[in-house]
């Protein structure tokens, strides 16, 4: 039962950020080489992960991951530099790796933002993990290469004012903007088998915190217009918000109806 935890515990920390399900082997083969056998030793090799995890993150892997060709995008906003994770769980499961040539464009469109609307933070979610071609950062099947990163929209209060640095959901994603009447609607009937979820039972849950439309409009046309310069090769966006936006560019693609959506971040990627 104890080793069935133990590598249930490797497999979920090697999904959710990568190195994790190593460090935590390292730390138990660690443990038991140096500590007696007893009831603390778990307590211990508990210790010496989170130690280990930590100096891995902050020491070890963005050097590493450099070599490999992924760097960190950074964790906070800084004077200078208004682009910032949307959760700090992003960077505590390094999660937020990516190819060199996707931090100028990030910086670019952030500055860009912060120059036309002062005060703007302009946050990403998930991005990369720092290692290994192929090996997709779940659940984003695509991303498994360092050249896609998933970016927040813009979000006010009830009243319609912007709210800096603010996501709705805790992590940014599963908060679904909802297509009008008027709007394109390709995906209604429903489709099986399938990964666009809807999560209806999630919607209710979340703060009254509306997109802020200006904003991720005049991201997502800096982005369209600016881009291609920084190797910008598609985003992917729901029609809807397509539409609602006023948005037309080919760059703008649709991910079909079996994909998650992307009506509440929106996903670009870099050429090859
Ligand atoms: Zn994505």
């Amino acid at each position: 039962m104890r080793r069935l935890a133990f590598l249930s515990a490797v497999l979920l920390l090697t999904v959710l950020s990568q190195v994790g399900g190593a460090v935590l082997i390292l730390a138990w083969l660690l443990g038991r080489a140096l500590l007696p056998k007893g009831s603390l030793r778990g307590l211990a090799v508990l210790a010496l992960f989170a130690i280990l995890y930590s100096a891995a993150t902050l020491v070890v892997i963005p050097p590493l991951a450099a070599l490999a060709g992924r760097v960190p995008l950074p964790c906070r906003a800084e004077p200078g530099r208004p682009v910032a994770t949307g959760s700090p769980l992003y960077c505590l499961l390094n999660r937020n790796y990516v190819d060199p040539r996707l931090v100028p464009l990030l910086d670019a469109l952030a500055a860009a933002m912060e120059q036309a609307y002062p005060g703007t933070v302009t946050l990403y979610l998930d991005a990369n993990f720092p290692f290994l071609d192929g090996m997709p950062l779940a659940p984003h099947l695509s991303h498994d290469d360092g050249r896609k990163l998933d970016l927040a929209f813009f979000y006010a209060d009830p009243g319609g004012a912007y709210r800096p640095g603010s996501l709705r959901s805790p992590v940014g994603y599963w908060t679904f903007e909802q297509p009008g009447p008027d709007d394109p609607q390709p995906c209604i009937e429903p489709r099986w088998p399938t990964l666009r979820w809807d999560m209806g039972l999630l919607q209710g849950m979340y703060p009254d915190r509306p997109l802020e439309p200006e904003r991720t409009r005049a991201a997502l046309a800096w982005l369209l217009e600016e881009g291609p310069r920084f190797g910008l090769e598609k985003i992917l966006l729901e029609p809807h918000l397509v539409h609602r936006l006023g948005l037309s560019s080919p760059l703008l693609r649709f991910q079909g109806c079996r994909a998650a959506r992307h009506d509440d971040h929106l996903h670009l990627q870099i050429t090859p």
